[in-house]
């Protein structure tokens, strides 16, 4: 029991038939991005904000093998483990996906340790493709996968588009900040970022990987899904000699 008499192992709040429950989805999720190569050695992972409830994916464990009672749990509001499985420890990203949810009022939060993320952070660091602290690439039609702020809008207008979602002619730009020894090290310069960065759906990590959020599962995972083929475009327009604006 913790000090608030909460049972740290209480498997009500992770096991359901429902395959739409947080922890059955962040298991999923893991799956999935375990096969894109996001989340290879246990690096990256996923959290999601559902009522006033914090679910979050443990560290350590391998990502296609998670189970939802590896899940911990977390009061929103207290910030105090509801469920915490004894034999795992939490994830040290943990204050970086609560900077999306308080920042950017966000519903899940995305890290991977894509290579086509860690690569455009090298070719803007080595001052071959744009600026050293921003990734900016136009008139890519994937940009329209896009939300502002990362939580824009996802109305359809006539025609199909999202209202809250970048159009063909604007810039999408992606702020990136330098990597830290330790991964909660990060907090202070990702929260900067959103904050400096309004618009940004997510944060690059230089030679680390890439936070994005959404205010949804749906939002987030289709934007890092959208972001990742702009990495890797992004990367081969650039070994053929292309701008990316
Ligand atoms: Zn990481």
């Amino acid at each position: 029991m913790t000090s608030t008499g909460h049972d740290v192992n209480s498997d009500a709040l992770v096991q359901s038939p429902d395959s739409k429950h947080p922890a059955n989805l962040i298991c999923s999720l893991c799956r999935q991005f375990y096969g894109h190569g996001w989340v290879t050695g246990t690096g990256g992972g996923v959290s999601i904000r559902h009522d006033k409830h914090i679910f979050l994916a443990p560290s350590g464990v391998e990502k296609e093998l998670m189970q939802p009672e590896h899940i911990f749990v977390m009061d929103y509001a207290s910030r105090e483990y509801i469920r915490r499985p004894l034999a795992l420890k939490s994830s040290a990203c943990t204050p970086l996906f609560l900077a999306a949810f308080t920042l950017r009022g966000a519903g899940c939060c995305i890290h991977t340790h894509s290579q086509w993320a860690v690569l455009v952070t090298l070719l803007c660091e080595a001052g071959m493709q744009g600026r050293k602290g921003v990734f900016e690439i136009s008139q890519i039609e994937q940009i329209k996968g896009i939300s502002r702020g990362g939580t824009g809008s996802t109305e359809i207008a006539e025609g199909g588009r999202k209202l809250g979602n970048l159009s063909y002619f604007d810039t999408m730009r992606i702020p990136i900040i330098e990597n830290t020894a330790h991964e909660e090290d990060l907090k202070e310069s990702l929260e900067k970022a959103m904050l400096e960065w309004p618009e940004t759906c997510a944060v690059l990590v230089r030679r680390h990987g890439v936070y994005v959020w959404g205010k949804d599962v749906t939002q987030a995972k289709t934007q890092a899904e959208s972001l990742d083929y702009l990495f890797q475009l992004a990367v081969e327009m650039h070994k053929l000699g292309l701008k990316w604006t």
